[in-house]
């Protein structure tokens, strides 16, 4: 007689849906009551019709749709102590005892801290009569389990983040067309991908499309990068190609850390090299369109996962993400994977590169 909601958090990505649906699935097929909380936190602060019941067919003809149906959206009053003693309130009174978080970093701690508090907001409602002994009793343990949707893959701990397969499929896709349009014209493209501190849209990308040159976060280019990239390009034009391709994740820099941006590319290729040199900015775009197979599927394992992980969950577990480690969906524990993504973060920040890349290891 628990309930079970599930709710998408900051930054949106394909899959999501997808996630959503077998979690509310397999919650209604164990037996248990499944919820939408909308709009992230802030539904489950703002509490009334943000949070509702829902059923078989509710999550049906959802799994190709990119973004999240039931919403996303950063909360600020989640962030303070008052709001999450409201957010528990609201879950209380629904009977949910049970979360399922699908977001970045971000609202996995805040997840975390909220499993934390919830004995001592629990207490603090019962002084000022909000609940009784009896809820206080009954409602004791909050359980969540963590999911990262996140096109940058960019999530210590999992080899894949739901999202990240959507996003390189929308990159190539606009690669190979513009491919087929430079080819006529002799052109150098330059694509500036997502990836603040991780490379591997970028990287992948890179592959799978035969660019000439790349810049990614970890590996900062050498301070001669201008007249690596001009003899490497030049070097692939007398070789008969007519199309070069460039790649430049968001957060790329040179090894003193100074930023590169595909304008600075550009300009070194426009100067020195007088190509015909064009820039394009994939932006939202990586984030759009329906999820791929992989990802709709990936989010089905998880979501059901996560949901069974809830059930069996004792007052001793503790807080854990399903991650994707080879090719089993498995339990981690949450906090370990949100620290060391932290700790990769603050690696690079601090152009520790060789560091960042170690701690983030496998994934
Ligand atoms: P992401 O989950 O994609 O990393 P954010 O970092 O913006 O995105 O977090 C999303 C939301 O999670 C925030 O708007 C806030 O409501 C909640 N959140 C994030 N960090 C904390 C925290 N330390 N304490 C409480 N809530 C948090």
């Amino acid at each position: 007689d628990k309930g079970l909601a599930v709710f998408t958090s900051g930054g949106d990505s394909q899959g999501m849906n997808a996630a959503v649906r077998a979690c509310v699935r397999m919650a209604i097929y164990l037996g248990c009551k499944a919820y939408f909380i909308r709009e992230g936190y802030q539904g489950m602060v703002d509490g009334g019709e943000y949070i509702q019941e829902a059923n078989w067919a509710s999550v049906s003809s959802i799994i190709h749709r990119g973004g999240t149906i039931i919403g996303s959206a950063r909360c600020k009053d989640f962030r303070e102590r008052a709001g999450r003693l409201k957010a528990a309130n609201n879950l209380i009174q629904r009977g949910i005892t049970n979360l399922v978080v699908i977001g970045g970093d971000g609202s996995l701690t805040g997840a975390n801290l909220f499993r934390q508090e919830w004995s001592s907001l629990l207490e603090e409602l019962l002084k000022d009569g909000t609940i009784t002994e009896e809820q206080r009793k009954k409602f004791d343990v909050l359980h969540i389990v963590g999911l990262v949707g996140s096109i940058d893959n960019d999530f210590c701990g999992t080899d894949m983040t739901i999202g990240t397969d959507s996003a390189l499929h929308r990159i190539i896709e606009a690669i190979d067309a513009i491919s087929s349009t430079a080819y006529s014209h002799q052109r150098t493209f330059i694509m500036e991908v997502m990836g603040r501190h991780c490379g591997y849209l970028a990287i992948s990308a890179a592959i799978a499309t035969e660019a000439d040159y790349l810049f990614i976060p970890e590996e900062p280019v050498p301070l001669n990068w201008q007249e690596l990239i001009c003899q490497k390009l030049t070097q692939e034009r007398s070789a008969g190609q007519r199309l070069n391709i460039v790649i430049v994740a968001e957060g790329a820099m040179d090894r003193e850390g100074n930023p590169i941006t595909a304008e600075h590319v550009k300009k070194v290729i426009d100067d020195r090299l007088k190509h015909d040199a064009r820039i394009t900015v994939l932006g939202h775009v990586q984030r759009g369109g329906n999820p791929s197979a992989f990802d709709r599927i990936l989010a089905c394992r998880m979501g059901a996962e996560a949901t069974l992980a809830l059930m069996e969950a004792t007052e001793e577990s503790v807080p854990v993400v399903i991650s994707l480690d080879g090719n089993q969906a498995v339990r981690v524990p949450l906090m370990e994977c949100v620290e060391r993504t932290q700790a990769v973060a603050k690696a690079m920040a601090e152009r520790r590169w060789a560091d960042a890349v170690k701690l983030r290891g496998r994934s």
